[in-house]
């Protein structure tokens, strides 16, 4: 599960064009006379749809017409030249995204409760979220307009949930019909255009696992290096899923899961000289085997799908216990891309703690992980920081990621902090806006403790450690 980054006007009539939300001071748009909420919509005689199309359109461009609608109602033609490379000092709208038209058995809007906040419900399927933020897309009601754009305009990456290759199991797990459920034709066009493609198992015990899990990671990796990885999540239930056809994910699950396509991993590094098929971390912490070395992971391709993070974490720790000052090796979102809106900060930027006794926060699966890591820092470094593991009880069942804690279970552990202060994971804090995943405000959640509370990521966290 994961929430897209806006919270999108799902609501609002859709007019043409892209709005304007910012105009820098002294920039070409000033010049131009452009102002907030003016709908640029076409640029040279094309239409545009959103910034996308607006950067695409623009690109390269020197002599340039605008046609802008502007707040009241006129239309003007704005015809001007800029210096090659010359910003326009424009922000715009985020993109709203499509939404997808099938019934996925495994959905995660059926596994929210009714109150959660509305954006844990926007089910997006937009190729143009799957390029800028690597947000997965099934491809099964892609237009043909929306195919023809990845190709026109280089939209790849795209990130494909194919779940299984053989067609009944992938309708039967989509919720659809076997004709919109075949998506083969799409990514052969989409591999002869050379737009790479990243795939995604959600992986549901006795519906695409065991064979059927290997033929799809087969077939997939025929096409390597097209497409390029293939994560393997697993299903996480919460106890609002209560679809008799799904199986929880077990221990023995797990365990047998990463013997079998651990066999495939190494054919695939002889064969491609890449894992290919990466197990999503929780199947190994889950499983309790242990996590595969750095190797196996290579450049991290699926890290933003919770694959190879709790490696990547301990080489950064590592570096921490026998250095202390190491720095992390990412700090952003790698898949986001370049040109993609950024949602605006949500807090100021964290305050590392200054005291060195505190509590660290985290989900129930990291837990063991980052305590072991944290009570060897403690005997080296004479710091008394004690980590927390915080029972999901928002969505209940098996869900125990630390970026699913809401404010309420955060609440009910209150009595067991130690020390002067409290980490939690900062991805729980919404990415546009300081509220919490059940709704509750930052401030609220803050007000509600004795101690400070310091919001850090993983690197975060191990960049005040490295102090
Ligand atoms: S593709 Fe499936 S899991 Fe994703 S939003 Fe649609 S129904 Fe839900």
């Amino acid at each position: 599960m994961y929430e897209f980054a806006v919270e999108p006007a799902i609501t609002q009539l859709r007019r043409p064009g892209v709005i304007i939300t910012e105009v820098e001071p002294d920039s070409l748009a000033q010049e131009l006379e452009l102002f907030p909420n003016d709908r640029i919509v076409k640029v040279n005689g094309r239409q545009v749809r959103d910034y996308l199309d607006f950067r695409f359109q623009t690109a390269g461009e020197t002599e340039l017409t605008f046609r802008v609608k502007k707040t009241n109602g006129e239309t003007l033609d704005i015809e001007f030249d800029r210096e090659e490379g010359e910003d326009f000092g424009l922000s715009f709208e985020q993109i709203v995204p499509r939404q997808c038209a099938n019934e996925c058995i495994f959905c995660f809007c059926k596994g929210n409760p009714e109150d959660a906040r509305p954006s844990l419900f926007v089910r997006d399927e937009d190729i143009r979220l799957s390029f800028l933020y690597g947000n997965y897309t099934t491809l099964s009601s892609i237009t043909e307009d929306e195919m023809n754009r990845i190709v026109e305009q280089r939209l790849s990456p795209q990130y494909v949930s194919i779940h299984a290759t053989d067609l009944k199991t992938r309708a039967y797990l989509l919720g659809v019909d076997e004709s919109r459920a075949d998506i083969s034709g799409k990514l052969q066009r989409l591999l002869d255009a050379d737009i790479e493609l990243h795939a995604q198992v959600v992986l549901c015990p006795e519906i695409n696992d065991g064979k059927i899990l290997e033929q799809t990671l087969r077939d997939l990796a025929d096409n390597y290096p097209g497409v390029i990885s293939t994560a393997v999540v697993p299903v996480a239930l919460t106890r609002y899923n209560t679809d008799e056809r799904l199986t929880r994910v077990t221990p023995e699950f797990c365990q047998r899961t990463i013997k079998e396509v651990g066999k495939l991993q190494k054919e695939f590094r002889k064969t491609l000289g890449t894992t290919f098929a990466f197990l999503g971390d929780e199947i190994y912490v889950k499983g309790g085997v242990e996590i595969p070395s750095r190797r196996h992971y290579g450049n991290y391709p699926q890290i933003e799908d919770g694959v190879g993070m709790v490696r990547s974490f301990l080489n950064a720790f590592d570096k921490v216990l026998n250095r202390r000052g190491a720095e992390t090796q990412r700090s952003a979102n790698k898949r986001i891309h370049p040109v993609a809106i950024r949602p605006k900060g949500k807090n100021p930027v964290a305050i590392a703690p200054g005291s060195d006794i505190g509590t660290i926060i985290t989900g129930e699966m990291f837990a063991p992980v980052l305590r072991e890591q944290i009570e060897k820092y403690n005997f080296r470094t004479g710091s008394r920081f004690h980590v927390l593991a915080v029972p999901n009880t928002y969505f209940g069942g098996d869900v125990s990621v630390a970026g699913l804690l809401t404010g309420q279970d955060l609440l009910k552990i209150r009595d067991q902090i130690e020390g002067d202060f409290v980490i939690i994971p900062s991805s729980i804090i919404k990415s546009d806006e300081p509220i919490l995943l059940d709704g509750m405000p930052y401030e609220e959640l803050r007000s509600q403790f004795s101690v400070p509370i310091f919001d850090l990521d993983t690197h975060g966290l191990i960049n005040f450690l490295s102090k």
